[in-house]
């Protein structure tokens, strides 16, 4: 058996240091620990990857600080729609559910869809459907409902904007940098998984899809090189097939972790005019939080490795 490590990230954007409270900042800080100690107490105990990333995106989803799960963005419509999706390294299996409602964790869905159908991806009312079918939890509209999200589309509506959290002209408030959430791990048997989940962009409409849910793009894993999630402005990361571009830029040219992350995000996507950033994780277990925007909320752990949390370029906690 070989050493474990998980990484996680709450989103990134253009966090204003000077409006992060420290209130806020140490709320993050607890709703990042708890999230990644969740997963990591699932590795330490010889769990598997896969469900030491689902633990630790479950707790983000349950968390309304995150644009996930309960804490997902309004659409134009005033509704919560839903992406996520998961994979595993070993087997190359992947499971995904795009534009899904009312769904409590739309994760477990996606793994659902994994495990438990002949398909990858599901959308809308089927997908709700295979969630009853598998009996999974549902919550009501006041359950998603949170002010800050609501006002965060009301003010997107005003300016007929559709507002990315990571988009500069967003940054006017903190409570407007809660992201997408991922995790990625390295199991004691080797095996990688990857997982993400969103409530995608303020006042999207027409049925918008991120990246978030679509393999390759938001999500990928691949024993043979590395576990990626993504977060950060949906369309570019679809263009550049993000994920699946690290894990190629490590396979065919030999590339280390770190490197093929550095050039996927901060040349790649920098020079596409993008900004966002990914956690990813190698087959040795290295661990890699790369992003071009001026924060990410991450944090990392490993049997070797001590606990880190981060916002901005510093550390903001390592215990
Ligand atoms: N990538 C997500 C999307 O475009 C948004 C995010 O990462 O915050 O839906």
């Amino acid at each position: 058996m070989s050493s474990y490590s998980i990484a996680i990230h709450g989103g990134a954007g253009t966090i204003s240091r000077r409006r992060l409270t420290p209130d806020r900042q140490a709320a993050y800080t607890q709703a990042l620990t708890q999230a990644i100690l969740q997963g990591e107490a699932i590795l330490k105990q010889g769990g598997t990857a896969l469900d030491a990333v689902t633990a630790a995106v479950v707790s983000l989803e349950d968390c309304p600080l995150f644009n996930a799960g309960r804490g997902s963005v309004f659409t134009a419509d005033g509704k919560n729609e839903m992406d996520a999706s998961i994979m595993t390294g070993h087997d190359l299996n992947a499971g995904a559910v795009a534009f899904v409602k009312n769904v409590r964790n739309p994760i477990r869905l996606a793994r659902a869809v994994m495990e438990q159908s002949e398909h990858v991806f599901l959308c809308g009312d089927g997908a709700e459907k295979f969630a009853q079918y598998c009996g999974l939890s549902f919550e009501t509209d006041a359950y998603f409902f949170t002010q800050e999200r609501y006002d965060q589309l009301l003010k997107a509506q005003r300016e007929q904007r559709i507002l990315l959290d990571h988009s500069e002209e967003s940054a006017d408030s903190v409570d407007k940098k809660h992201g997408t959430v991922g995790a990625v791990a390295r199991d004691q048997y080797g095996n990688l998984a990857a997982a993400t989940s969103t409530g995608g962009m303020t006042n999207k409409q027409f049925g918008r899809i991120g990246d978030s849910s679509i393999i390759g793009c938001g999500t990928y894993a691949n024993n043979l090189s590395c576990a990626v999630s993504c977060t950060g402005y949906g369309e570019f990361f679809i263009r550049g097939v993000v994920a699946y571009d690290i894990a190629c830029l490590m396979y065919y040219k030999n590339l280390s972790l770190d490197e093929a992350c550095r050039i996927a995000i901060q040349e790649k996507q920098t020079q596409m005019g993008s900004d966002g950033g990914v956690v990813a994780v190698d087959a040795a277990g290295n661990v890699c939080l790369c992003y071009n925007s001026a924060g990410m909320y991450r944090a990392a752990i490993g049997q070797n490795r001590p606990l880190f949390v981060g916002i901005f370029e510093d550390n903001i906690a390592l215990l």
